[in-house]
């Protein structure tokens, strides 16, 4: 796998060898139509499990909360359940080491790494929106004897069980996965964007973060921050940046296109933002969690009843609605998007294709996906042509255009609003 022209990682090598490998890859790849899909890969993992709902597959049991014990809250993303559940496995001597991704010192500012103990899965907290790949730390779990948990985004834990499938040493090593939900995943432009938006550039930056939190603001209202090199800090709200409203999509990973799994579907337990009020504005950060396995089942609820973590129990629609815009983008968004002439691209997926929805939707999904393929280009071409501000005015423009119709806003949701393409008005 290389990062290629646009910051994203694709598979790399003679095109004899990938035609060879082809048919295993068919077989591997999260994406082909040829893989088997989550719920097959869930069914067969989680068959047990009580609950099954659409939207969040098989589970055991949901929660909403944080982690009350000391250090976990105040160093994650959320409410730092990830990092506790990790900590605890390693502490219950249920794994070895933990592959998850943390900064890195050589090129790439993150990468998969193995963590032994709970102060180097400190290291790693934290969301990161960047690329990163599988294959190094899958080699490295091959030849070192162990037991492992792996964190990883929805489609890498599927690409991890489709592995096990025909690797044995694979099958047996890796015990426990952590999925975390996922919207969609970025290029590494981001960060040179995010760089340039705060007159720097990414090579005087040392370490980006993506999410910082603090008492005077929210926990959705994102903040990114960088170190730079010399040891100065740079620091802007999401607001205020040109590709700073996630739902638009800039950077997003092409792939991401044609997923269907937003809730980590074949991981034993996975994690998100509790993406509702009260916890939306609660600046600590708050998870939801779903679990599938039982045994993490019985780890969590014995943590509740010692008072080590802060969670209540609710209901899959609790859930969903923490992530209703996800969902949307991939189940009608997806299902829109499968009607569309795609040239030799047969997407297989679990969503029927449709055009059955209202025109402001159709109009708000073709838009995104013109700004996800079009960020890549038009950042390509300043980068070439050493003109931020190529990149940065047409960014503010699709940004105008798509606030205008997703929720009314400014300018152009006057226009919308008009046409009759939308009756929001933010
Ligand atoms: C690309 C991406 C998109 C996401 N989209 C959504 C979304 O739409 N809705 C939602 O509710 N949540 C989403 N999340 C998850 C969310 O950002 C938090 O990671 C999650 O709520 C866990 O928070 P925490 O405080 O429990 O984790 P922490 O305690 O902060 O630990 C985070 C763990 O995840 C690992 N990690 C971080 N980035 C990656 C990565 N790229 N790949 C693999 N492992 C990683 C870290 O190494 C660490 O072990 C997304 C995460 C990513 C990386």
């Amino acid at each position: 796998m290389a990062l290629d022209r646009y910051g994203q990682f694709k598979p790399v090598g003679p095109t004899e060898s990938l035609r060879e490998k082809s048919a295993q890859l068919a077989r591997m790849c999260p994406f082909s139509p040829h893989a088997r899909n989550e719920d097959a890969i869930a069914a067969e993992r989680f068959s047990e499990a009580p609950e099954r709902d659409g939207r969040l597959g098989h589970y055991e049991t949901a929660y909403v909360g944080a982690v009350r014990e000391a250090g976990f809250r105040g160093s994650g993303s959320s409410g730092g359940m990830v990092t506790w559940v990790a900590a605890e496995l390693l502490r219950l001597g249920l794994v070895d080491g933990v592959a998850h991704v943390a900064p890195s010192a050589g090129s790439g500012f993150f990468r998969y790494t193995i963590s032994r103990t709970a102060e180097a899965l400190h290291e790693g907290a934290k969301s990161r929106y960047y690329p990163v790949e599988l294959s190094g730390v899958l080699d490295k779990i091959r030849r070192v004897p162990g037991r492992y948990a792996v964190v990883g985004v929805p489609c890498f834990i599927k690409a991890i069980h489709l592995q096990r499938e025909t690797d044995p040493v694979l099958a047996e090593r890796i015990s426990y996965t952590l999925g975390l939900f996922c919207g969609h995943m970025k290029s590494a432009r981001l960060v040179e964007s995010f760089a340039w938006q705060m007159d720097t550039a990414v090579e005087a930056v040392e370490r980006p973060e993506f999410r910082i939190k603090g008492p005077e603001r929210p926990a959705n209202w994102y903040t990114a921050h960088l170190t730079l090199r010399s040891g100065d800090t740079r620091q802007k709200d999401w607001f205020y940046l040109a590709d700073g409203d996630w739902g638009a999509g800039f950077f997003q990973n092409s792939a991401c296109n044609w997923c269907d799994d937003v809730l980590a579907e074949t991981a034993d337990i996975a994690f998100g933002d509790a993406w509702v009020e009260p916890y939306s504005s609660d600046w600590r950060g708050t998870n939801v969690v779903v679990i599938r396995d039982r045994l993490l089942r019985d780890v969590v609820g014995r943590a509740i009843a010692d008072e080590r973590l802060d969670l209540r129990t609710v209901d899959a629609d609790y859930i969903a609605n923490t992530q209703a815009a996800g969902l949307r983008q991939r189940r009608e968004g997806l299902g829109y998007r499968l009607t569309w002439r795609r040239g030799g691209l047969r997407p297989r997926k679990r969503v029927e294709p449709s055009t059955d929805l209202p025109i402001d939707r159709k109009f708000i999904y073709r838009l995104r996906y013109g700004i996800s393929a079009w960020s890549h280009r038009m950042f390509s071409l300043a980068r070439h042509l050493a003109q931020p501000k190529l990149y940065l005015s047409w960014a503010r423009m699709s940004l105008g255009l798509y606030q205008g119709l997703a929720y009314g806003r400014g300018r152009a949701g006057a226009l919308a609003r008009r046409l009759r393409l939308t009756d929001r008005n933010d």
